[in-house]
């Protein structure tokens, strides 16, 4: 679409008037947002319709992504690039004295989701869009996104995000396109008339689920996909069927809030209520689309494809079963056939307290047909599997289990596919994790890397890199992120290092800007900036980072003349409400931060902020002014990870354990573009098979690391006596789970070898060109077209 200044400038002046019935120069902030968002949706709905009717008169397979978090951030700055028209805009507004940033601060971020889960499916809403796939999200329209964050006296607090006291200006609410969900009561099978058996439900509940939709635009292509949000509402009629008042708030409250914790499952109906609420939902509409297109049932699997993000949408396969069993009058063995060939997979996390099981009693309590179907599917496993393997290891298969219901059981005998996120993540599934499954069905797993939006995570967070880039490799980059590959033919020319150590020095005099507005804390723009952001999580090593900054802190302390380049420490981190030791962490980097930031005797070699309420938009700030990027989980825990993959993108250097996506970053930079130290993950699971790790004879064998950890308990770091007591417990009293004293002499080396590295500006500017070189690599458009080919078989659009 092609927009002339002065179209838009007339358009926007026009609804400036009708909705506020002002001028220009006496509009808020907030009143020229709103109009600039009005805007953009006009601009973009006529092709939001063409989309959904190409797909409609083509017939056209589309995927229905299901995820019980969504990420997106801000989306007025990706709207704008995506239509081709951000530059325009931007000039347009300067000429009324308008800075396109004051307006952009006035969206709140749509923060859906806990971290790298919901980024990721947001992502892939982007990509999809993007090539021209046909894709749609389905999610939860939360009242409340994830907590505020804020710092008293170096503690966590948690304050509700209430991001829709603004309206959202993106969403439409599609009323007509309600459903009903069901809950409780009693079911049980009564033969009809035809001789087919069919439930008979007593009691319980039905909730209204209305649809908000969401225009996912795609890059300069005029395809606009939709995400589709469901909110639950309780009507005036239906309030009398209600037998108790608690009934009634907890299912009115359904979609209020975001559950705060992106590993633990939170053990409560209120929880199953919500993945039940948005499954069904969900399920029902695609079910009257497809019906719609007059095509039989049982080739539904040429027609949709159902992706289920984690366990929890996992309910979408006894949901379908018990739409086509039930409603459409199905057999059992059809429904099957279609159901398995229509869903897929995403397994994200090896961490056992993350894999999702359900009490028999609660599911029958929330979804009573649900749990009698996955009872049937289970029964019918068993049946077909056990006379083939043993038995026993068909009884550990089982979906229900010691009187549990185990999602993840569920989630693949239920699917055609099942994916990892990333190579070492994906092999750690078939040999350990889900070994036996992998025995029963060896077709069904494979890998799929995750990727990243590269667009967000250079041209919107970073437009001078953008603008460098452009100078060097011409803009085809921008469409196709394999051409950042053109600047290796810049590899060795110092102008360019030179041009992109400029851009990094702006963004980080951006950054410095917000630390001293925000923390009052004062930072030089020629210190190493050394970051981590990311979920608070003890597997993620935070506590490695901060032991790394204490002993730079003795060391400097013994020796202020120690030659080392400034540092300054960059931390950024949410902790789940109820994550005790990660709120402890949290407190000892505060109270570390303030010892050091105060201590004038080090002269201000080193720096530690910890910025509050770490998001998507703050992302976009940090990510750019990285020269570090600490990726410095144990080896085997983090199955992926992104924001390895969106600090490469913007030039850091990574200091990386081999886990995750950190390998496939090394295998594309070569091994003298990041930093490697640390265990292997073979090590890692040796240790657990000898069972001989122990961290107390590493502390009393190692004057380094018993120093470290003496200043959790010796009065060094103030105001922390219980939680420094606490750190210092788990790591010795407790052996040290996530081997943080095992890895951490290597870790420093590999911090030595790093600042040696940096001093050395040929050096530095080449791993940093380099790593930007190969960030095509992780985009996400990558990543979704090898989803759409293996496994939703889904297509780019035909127009017309
Ligand atoms: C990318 C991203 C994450 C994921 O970070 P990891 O380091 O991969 O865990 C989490 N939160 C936000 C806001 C992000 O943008």
């Amino acid at each position: 679409m092609k927009v002339t200044k002065k179209e838009f400038k007339e358009k926007f002046e026009k609804r400036l008037q009708d909705r506020f019935a002002i001028s220009i120069e006496d509009a808020s902030s907030t009143e020229l947002y709103e109009t600039l968002g009005k805007v953009i949706k006009s601009y973009y709905s006529s092709d939001w319709k063409h989309t959904r009717q190409d797909y409609l008169n083509h017939e056209q397979k589309q995927v229905y992504y299901f995820s019980i978090e969504f990420l997106p951030g801000r989306m007025l700055k990706s709207n704008l690039l995506n239509l081709g028209m951000l530059e325009m805009v931007q000039e347009a507004l300067v000429e009324w004295n308008i800075d396109l940033e004051d307006l952009v601060q006035e969206e709140p971020d749509m923060a859906l989701g806990n971290g790298g889960l919901g980024r990721l499916a947001s992502c892939f809403m982007d990509s999809l869009a993007s090539i021209g796939m046909p894709g749609n999200g389905n999610g939860i329209r939360y009242e409340y996104g994830l907590f505020k964050q804020k710092f008293v006296d170096g503690y966590q607090v948690e304050l509700p995000d209430e991001w829709l006291n603004q309206r959202n200006i993106w969403e439409v609410r599609r009323e007509s396109k309600a459903v009903d969900v069901h809950f409780g009561g009693n079911v049980y099978l009564k033969e009809s008339p035809t001789g087919q058996l069919k439930p008979v439900y007593e009691g319980g509940y039905s909730i209204k689920a209305i649809p908000y939709d969401t225009g996912m635009t795609g890059y300069e292509n005029d395809t606009v996909n939709t995400m589709r949000l469901w909110s639950a509402e309780v009507t005036e009629e239906d309030k009398i069927n209600f037998q108790n008042f608690e009934d009634r708030k907890e299912l009115e409250n359904l979609t209020s809030v975001l559950y705060p914790d992106d590993s633990n499952e939170a053990g409560l109906r209120f929880r199953l209520s919500q993945e039940y609420f948005f499954v069904s939902a969900g399920m029902q509409s695609i079910l009257h689309y497809y019906k719609s297109l007059g095509l039989p049932m049982t080739e539904m699997n040429k027609f949709i494809a159902i992706h289920i993000n984690d366990t929890h949408p996992a309910m979408c396969v006894p949901e379908l079963m018990r739409l086509l069993v039930d409603e459409e009058g199905m057999a059992w063995e059809k429904a099957w056939d279609v159901t398995t060939k229509v869903m897929s997979y995403t397994n994200h996390t090896i961490m056992s307290e993350a894999l999702e099981k359900w009490k028999i009693s609660l599911m029958k309590e929330v979804c009573p047909r649900i749990y009698q179907i996955i009872k049937e599917i289970d029964r019918r496993f068993v049946e077909e599997w056990s006379h083939v393997f043993d038995p026993e290891l068909i009884e550990r298969t089982r979906i229900i289990r010691n009187k549990q219901v185990h999602m993840a059981h569920l989630a693949i005998i239920g699917t055609h596919s099942i994916n990892g996120v990333a190579k070492l993540h994906s092999d750690l599934l078939k040999s350990v994790v889900l070994k036996d499954f992998y025995t029963i069905y060896p077709d069904r797993f494979n890998n799929k890397t995750n990727g990243i939006a590269q667009r967000r995570w250079s041209q919107i967070s970073n437009p001078l890199l953008s603008s460098t880039l452009d100078k060097y490799i011409g803009k085809s980059w921008r469409k196709n992120a394999d051409d950042l590959k053109l600047l290796l033919n810049h590899a060795d020319d110092k102008k360019v290092y030179a041009d992109l150590a400029k851009v990094k020095k702006e963004n980080k005099k951006r950054l410095a800007q917000y630390i001293k507005e925000t923390k009052g804390i004062e930072v030089s723009p020629d210190a190493i900036f050394d970051v981590q952001v990311k979920r608070l999580h003890a597997y993620k090593r935070q506590l490695m980072n901060l032991m790394h900054i204490i002993k730079l802190y003795l060391d400097i302390k013994e020796n202020p003349d120690l030659d080392i380049t400034p540092r300054v420490f960059i931390f950024g981190a949410k902790a789940a409400p109820s994550y005790h030791f990660a709120k402890s962490v949290i407190k000892l980097i505060n109270e570390t931060a303030n010892l050091i930031n105060n201590d004038a005797s080090i002269n201000g070699k080193l720096k530690v902020v910890f910025l509050e309420n770490y998001n998507v938009s703050l992302a976009e700030l940090i990510i750019p002014a990285a020269d570090v990027s600490e990726q410095i989980s144990l080896a085997s825990k983090e199955a992926s990870g992104t924001s390895n993959m969106k600090f490469m993108l913007n030039g850091a250097v990574t200091m990386a354990t081999l886990d995750g996506a950190n390998i496939e970053i090394r295998d594309v930079v070569g091994d003298d573009n990041i930093k490697i130290f640390g265990l292997t993950e073979a090590e890692v699971y040796r240790y657990y098979n000898e069972q001989n790790y122990n961290s107390a004879d590493i502390y009393n064998n190692n004057p380094v690391i018993h120093r470290v950890v003496n200043a959790f308990i010796d009065g060094t770091i103030p105001n922390s006596r219980m939680e420094g007591q606490e750190i210092y417990d788990s790591l010795i009293k407790y052996n040290d789970e996530f081997f943080i004293l095992r890895d951490f002499m290597s870790y420093c080396e590999a911090q030595e070898s790093l600042d040696a590295d940096y001093k050395d500006k040929a050096r530095w500017g080449k791993m940093s060109l380099t790593n930007i070189a190969h960030a095509g690599h992780f985009s996400a458009d990558n990543t979704v077209r090898k989803y759409a080919e293996d496994i939703w078989q889904i297509e780019p659009v035909r127009k017309g």
